[in-house]
């Protein structure tokens, strides 16, 4: 018996261990342990996570994208203090907004704030709705060609008189920080090189610190759009996961869904994926947000419903609080990124 609780000791010695190390990264710590004592004493982890107080039980990590936001943000204020310090150089991102949308500008003012918080100049170019396609490329212009601009970011949607893709292409690509211009859509499809769009790189650095090396793991993601679906599935691909993309024609989508190792979300219809169609111990990333009406008030949901996919899924991204942060906090990575190109720093 002294064998037995050696080894019981031991395992969950381990297991604490591995908790402890991803709890430091991801989420809050989970209180209860569900261990198999196999007939040849092989000790297995099931399952870890906690009861709530409605007395069921709750197993999904919440993978915390404020928290990883935050942590890289402290890296990059470290990396843009060096710059200054060694270089004497000051990234710079300029933001273009056309328009009055509301959500664009709070987008806008997050942008701004968070860049100059880690020690950045930040430029804002407020344009009004009806500001004409040829002003709008000519201040692009003169922005490709201002030394103390290093990042350029085109707020969308654009009003619908103005052609997205020719303005998009107009950026110069070593100044795109989006990573929507042709040349660094190629070069994510190619070599791997170039900027990668801030999203799926914020999915894909939240993915790799919540499961390590991914390779071979079946992904699914739900949306095809250039600026989320595609290039996400560009990123899980050289991160050699098998990846599997499904869009408004898929067929029998929950299946494939419940497929998945690593489920992503983005869609853009509250709540479409429920707790039954993902595998058990399935990561999930939820990319969408999207404002509900709920008695009488509005809230954030995500593209999939969270209560039932947590009680699925090992680990999930929550609305808000998940993809959104890193996804500006990737906005900096990538202006960061661009500086160094441009003056040849490694
Ligand atoms: P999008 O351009 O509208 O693309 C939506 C995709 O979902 C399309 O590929 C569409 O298929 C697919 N789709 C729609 N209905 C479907 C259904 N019933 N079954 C299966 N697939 C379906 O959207 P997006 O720009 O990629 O954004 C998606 C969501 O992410 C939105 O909620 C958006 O607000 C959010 N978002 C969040 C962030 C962030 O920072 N957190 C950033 C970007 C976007 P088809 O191609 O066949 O039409």
């Amino acid at each position: 018996m002294n064998g037995i609780a050696a080894k019981l000791t031991d395992t969950i010695g381990q297991i604490d261990d591995v908790v402890s190390e991803k709890s430091s990264t991801i989420g809050p710590e989970p209180t209860l342990f569900v261990i198999l004592v196999t007939s040849t004493l092989n000790l297995t982890l099931l399952a870890r996570g906690k009861f709530t107080p409605t007395g069921m039980f709750f197993m999904a990590t919440v993978i915390d994208g404020k928290a990883s936001a935050a942590e890289l943000r402290k890296t990059l204020a470290v990396d843009v203090a060096a710059l200054k310090r060694d270089h004497g150089l000051v990234p710079g991102l300029a933001v273009v907004l056309v328009g009055e949308d509301p959500a664009s500008q709070v987008y806008v003012r997050n942008k701004g704030k968070q860049t100059v918080e880690v020690g950045m100049e930040s430029f804002e170019h407020r344009l009004p709705a009806d500001t004409e396609e040829t002003v709008l490329l000519e201040l692009i212009d003169t922005l490709n060609n201002d030394d103390s601009v290093h990042g350029i970011l085109v707020q969308l949607p654009l009003p619908k008189h103005i052609d997205e893709f020719k303005v998009i292409n107009a950026v110069s690509h070593d100044k795109d920080v989006d990573g929507f211009h042709l040349v660094n859509v190629g070069r994510l499809n190619t070599d791997g090189g170039g900027v990668v769009p801030c999203t799926p790189l914020g999915c894909l650095m939240m993915l790799k610190s919540t499961l390590g090396d991914l390779s071979g793991l079946h992904a699914v993601i739900v949306g095809r759009s250039n600026i989320v679906g595609k290039p996400m599935a560009a990123l899980l691909t050289q991160a050699n996961c098998t990846v599997t993309i499904a869009h408004s024609r898929t067929r029998d989508l929950e299946t494939l869904c419940k497929s998945a190792d690593i489920l992503v979300a983005a869609v853009g219809r509250p709540q479409m994926v429920s707790g039954s169609w993902i595998k058990p111990g399935a990561t999930v990333i939820d990319v969408g947000i999207n404002r509900i009406e709920q008695d009488g008030k509005t809230r954030l949901v995500g593209d999939v419903d969270y209560d039932s996919a947590a009680e699925v899924a090992a680990a999930i991204t929550p609305v808000p609080g998940g993809v959104g942060p890193m996804t500006i906090a990737c906005l900096l990575h990538n202006t960061v990124q661009q500086a160094k190109r441009q003056k040849g720093i490694s």
